[in-house]
């Protein structure tokens, strides 16, 4: 029989190859013949699926529409808005011929949409009647990456990408900030992610973008991940594409814009915060099956029981593992996969009308009546995702910590990795100083911005004056 797990380093011994065995064992992904590009696996596909089954909804709460937009841009269009080409160009893979016929024009596959998205709005939009536009693609891009690991950086990746256009600059601004709190419940409530919500930097904000906010989360080897962002424009892209609309008094304005998207790098982050050295741990709304019924032995009164159960919790995703392997295999496989509950039933247990629930995050078992069982597991979900999300925060809180110059900040970053909280002057120049000599950056500025702080500080790094406070860390 073959081996449940190959081998699950510890997190304690190599968080790197501990991560990388995870994904591998729990069969989420599989590495595809191009480099760089991942398989996802049935189960690994079926967390996307859920995460999709959660966030869409909420798009379509604000009024967001899902379209569908190609995956070619011509080169010539893609051209057109400058501080967006430089951003994205070296890592642009281009389609420059078919057959054996070379093409006259270059082909970009998308890393993003805005320049489709643009283009189209530049047609479509004639009036301020026609605004907004709110629209949301789920698709894949492609980056090319020069070092990939699953799920945190690849080639090609899924995400969903939402673009906006308004006919004032006010609404636009607004709406970026409703679609950033959309994340962010969305990360706390179902992903149990504690999350800093803030602003990029000059130096750190997406490229086009007048302003760039982000959505920050701090793995267990103190290193930072970016899980969500949201772009207000300006008329940056309307300008450059000429994106125009007639207003109520006729005249000609400039549209204003916003984008924003998550990606399978929220999977990346779900894995990295709640996982240990027995396999996945998930979030109730996200894991593929919820609840396993596991048989000691696949005997038919034992199985009836197993059905019965099963019957009983139907509005939940539930399953009997009905194989033939052993119980303790089962068993692993269940804290493998990371099921949230398990319901074992075994002979003893028919005698006495019972079944023990155990719990995937802390192992708890429990032996209770069969008759009770279906009015408990809402409870136990509760207190099961509650104790993630504390987990997780508790550590995020212990890894935080302040700064006031570049030597007590180098510290830091040995002695307690993490983020580090530092006074900073917001200059691209004196950041890319930092970068240089960190090999770290700003994560953001944590919102609510502090209006003027009462004492005027000093940067960290280039010791000018600055009333600014900023996240700063390493990062994936
Ligand atoms: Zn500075």
């Amino acid at each position: 029989m073959a081996k449940l797990i190959d081998k699950i380093t510890p997190q304690k011994e190599n968080f790197s190859q501990w991560y990388t065995d995870i994904v591998k064992n729990a069969k989420l992904v599989e590495y595809g013949p191009t480099k760089g590009m991942l398989i996802l696996r049935p189960y690994g596909y079926a967390i996307w699926e859920n995460i999709q089954k959660e966030l869409d909804p909420e798009f379509k709460k604000l009024g967001v529409e899902n379209v569908y937009f190609p995956l070619l841009i011509p080169e010539s269009l893609f051209m057109k808005e400058v501080e967006h080409v430089e951003g994205f160009a070296p890592e642009v893979a281009m389609v420059t011929q078919v057959g054996n016929k070379v093409l006259e024009e270059r082909l970009f596959i998308r890393p993003t949409s805005e320049v489709l998205m643009a283009n189209f709005f530049e047609k479509e939009v004639k009036s301020y009647r026609d605004l907004p536009l709110l629209y949301n693609q789920w698709v894949n891009v492609m980056r090319w990456e020069k070092t990939t690991r699953p799920f945190l950086r690849t080639s090609e990746f899924l995400w969903q990408e939402g673009h906006t256009l308004h006919n004032n600059s006010q609404e636009a601004q607004e709406f970026t900030l409703k679609i950033l709190k959309v994340y962010e419940t969305f990360m706390r409530d179902v992903l149990r992610l504690p999350v800093v919500v803030g602003q990029k930097t000059e130096h750190e904000k997406f490229a086009g973008a007048q302003t760039t906010y982000t959505l920050e989360t701090l793995m267990p080897d103190g290193q930072a991940l970016q899980v969500g962002t949201s772009h207000y424009f300006g008329d940056n892209f309307a300008k450059a594409y000429n994106i125009r609309f007639q207003n109520q008094n006729s005249a000609w304005e400039y549209a204003y814009g916003t984008s924003w998207g998550v990606s399978t790098r929220m999977i990346g982050a779900l894995i990295m915060t709640h996982s240990d050295d027995y396999g996945l741990v998930l979030p109730t709304k996200i894991a593929p099956i919820q609840i396993m019924i596991i048989v000691v032995k696949n005997t038919p009164e034992l199985l009836d029981v197993a059905q019965e159960l099963k019957t009983k919790l139907s509005h939940y995703r539930v399953q009997i593992d009905t194989t033939d392997r052993s119980f303790g295999y089962k068993m692993s496989e269940a804290d493998l996969k990371g099921i949230p509950l398990r319901i074992e039933v075994g002979p003893r247990d028919l005698a006495t009308n019972s079944a023990t629930i155990s719990r995937r995050d802390n192992h708890e078992k429990t032996v209770l009546d069969l008759a009770k069982i279906p009015g408990v597991v809402k409870d136990l979900f509760k207190e099961y995702d509650a104790n993630l999300m504390a987990k997780a925060e508790a550590y995020s809180t212990q890894r935080t910590s302040k700064a006031l110059d570049l030597v007590s900040y180098q510290d830091q970053l040995v002695r307690n990795p993490g983020y580090v909280l530092v006074p900073f002057c917001g200059k691209v120049s004196c950041e890319a100083e930092v970068k240089q000599k960190t090999a770290t950056n700003s994560r953001c500025i944590p919102l609510p911005k502090k209006k003027n702080s009462p004492v005027k500080q000093l940067c960290f790094n280039c010791g000018e004056p600055c009333d600014l406070e900023v996240y700063f860390a390493r990062a994936y």
